[in-house]
C-alpha cells in the first residue's frame, strides 16, 4: 500500500474513532475525562486529514504541513495523559498543559524546524516520548487498584507506541545525518503509518475498555452498598463472609463475628423523627467504622442491625474491639437540635473450625439475643452460653 492510501485509511480509523468517543461522552457525561480523550481523537482525525490533503492537493502551505499535522500528533499524546491524570483524580490539576500546544506550534515555525523534517523530529520525539512515560508513570502507580488489568493494558500500548517512534525516527535521524544510507524511506514512512495506526486502534480500544469496566464497578457497587450508610448490604453477605471463613481457615486463622442493633431505636424514632432516626444509624456507622481495621468488614444486616466481620481475630481480642465500639457509641451522643444518647448491644461469636456464613450469623444472633434479654448496652459472646 503507498503512503496516500495508508494516509486514506488512518483518516478512517480516526473518523470513525473520534464518533465514537463523542458517543461514549454524550452517553457517559458522568464520566468527565473521557473529553481529554475525544479531544485526543479529534488530534489524531485533524492530523490524519492534513495527511490526507497533503498527498492530494500535493503541498499545502507549510503552517498547516507539517507544522499544525505535527503539533496535532504530539498534542494528542498529551491529550491522552491529561485524560488519564483526570480519571485517576490525581490532586494537582495538570490540565493546563495543553495550553503548551501553543508554543509548540510556534516552536515548529523557527528556522530550525523547518530547515528539515529530522530537526522537527528532535522536537517531537522527546515531548511524545515524555507524555507517553508519564502516562505509564500515573498508571503503573494505580496498578493495584480495580482497574488495574485495564491500566496494565494502556501501559503495554504506550510501551509499544514509545518503542515503535523511538526505531522508526532513530532510522529517520541516522538517515539524514548520513550515518546510514537507505533506499528504503517509503517503506519506513508505511511502516510508521501502520504504527500510528496500530497505536490509534489499541488505545482507543484501552480507552473503550475503561469506561466498560468503570461502568460494571459502579453497578456492581451499588448492588452490593446500602444507600444510607454507604456500608456492604445483607445481598453481598454470604459471599463475602464465606470467602473470608475459606481464607481464616486456610491460613488456621480465627475468624470472629460481631452483630450488633441499636438499643430502644423505636423510641428514637418516635421521639426525633425518622429522619433524625436516619442520621442516627449513620452516626452509629461512623463510630463503629473508626474502630476496625482497613480488611475488617461491616455490613448493614437489617434496618438497625450491623454484623462486622473482623478476620484473623481470636475471641478475646474481638470481645475487646465489641466494647471499644459499644462504650464510644454510648460515649458519643449525636446532637442535633437535641442530643440522641444511644446504646447498642452486641452478639459475637469466633470460630477455627469449618462452618458456615448462615451457621456463624445465627450463632451471633443467638448471643445478641442474650445480650438484649440480659438488660442490654452489653457484649455477650456465644461460646459462654
Ligand atoms: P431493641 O432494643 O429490642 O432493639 O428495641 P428497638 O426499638 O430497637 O427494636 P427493633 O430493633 O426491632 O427496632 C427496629 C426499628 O428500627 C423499627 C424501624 O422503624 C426502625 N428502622 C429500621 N430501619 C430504619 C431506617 O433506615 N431509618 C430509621 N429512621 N428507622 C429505621
Ligand atoms: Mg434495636
Ligand atoms: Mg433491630
Amino acid at each position: 500500500m503507498d503512503v496516500f492510501t495508508l494516509s486514506i485509511v488512518n483518516a478512517f480509523i480516526a473518523a470513525t474513532f473520534t464518533a465514537l468517543l463523542a458517543l461514549q461522552y454524550k452517553s457517559e457525561r458522568q464520566f468527565r475525562y473521557q473529553r481529554y480523550f475525544v479531544l485526543a481523537a479529534v488530534l489524531m482525525l485533524v492530523n490524519a486529514l492534513l495527511s490526507v490533503s497533503q498527498g492530494s492537493i500535493t503541498t499545502l502551505a507549510y503552517w498547516l504541513v507539517p507544522a499544525l499535522s505535527n503539533t496535532c500528533s504530539v498534542g494528542a499524546h498529551l491529550a491522552l495523559a491529561c485524560g488519564i491524570h483526570r480519571h485517576l483524580q490525581l490532586p494537582a490539576r495538570r490540565q493546563w498543559l495543553l495550553l503548551l500546544l501553543l508554543p509548540i506550534y510556534l516552536l515548529q515555525l523557527t528556522d530550525f524546524a523547518s530547515s528539515a523534517t529530522a530537526n522537527r523530529m528532535l522536537i517531537a520525539i522527546p515531548l511524545v516520548v515524555v507524555f507517553n512515560l508519564w502516562s505509564i508513570r500515573m498508571l503503573w502507580q494505580h496498578r493495584h487498584n480495580e482497574l488495574g488489568r485495564v491500566y496494565l493494558a494502556f501501559i503495554a500500548v504506550f510501551a509499544f507506541n514509545i518503542s515503535q517512534f523511538m526505531l522508526r525516527s532513530a532510522y529517520m535521524l541516522l538517515e539524514h545525518y548520513q550515518i546510514v544510507h537507505t533506499q528504503h524511506s517509503t517503506l519506513i514512512h508505511s511502516i510508521g503509518f501502520f504504527g500510528l495506526t496500530a497505536f490509534a486502534i489499541l488505545i482507543i480500544g484501552c480507552v473503550i475498555m475503561l469506561s466498560h469496566s468503570q461502568q460494571r464497578l459502579a453497578l456492581l457497587h451499588i448492588s452490593e452498598r446500602d444507600a444510607l450508610t454507604g456500608l456492604l448490604n445483607r445481598r453481598s453477605l454470604n459471599a463475602r463472609v464465606a470467602s473470608e471463613l475459606n481464607r481464616s481457615q486456610r491460613n488456621q486463622k480465627t475468624l470472629s463475628i460481631l452483630l450488633f442493633d441499636i438499643d430502644h431505636f423505636k423510641q428514637i424514632n418516635d421521639k426525633h423523627g425518622h429522619r433524625a432516626g436516619d442520621r442516627a444509624i449513620q452516626h452509629v456507622v461512623d463510630i463503629a467504622n473508626k474502630h476496625l481495621r482497613d480488611y475488617d468488614l461491616m455490613f448493614r444486616y437489617g434496618g438497625e442491625e450491623f454484623l462486622i466481620c473482623l478476620p484473623d481475630t481470636a475471641r478475646d481480642m474481638a470481645e475487646l474491639i465489641a466494647n471499644r465500639i459499644r462504650k464510644a457509641i454510648e460515649l458519643s451522643p449525636l446532637t442535633t437540635s437535641t442530643e440522641i444518647k444511644m446504646t447498642v448491644s452486641i452478639g459475637l461469636t469466633s470460630t477455627q473450625a469449618e462452618t458456615t456464613p448462615d451457621e456463624l450469623i445465627e450463632q451471633a444472633d443467638i448471643a445478641l439475643y442474650h445480650a438484649k434479654q440480659s438488660g442490654r448496652n452489653k457484649v455477650v459472646a456465644y461460646q459462654q452460653l
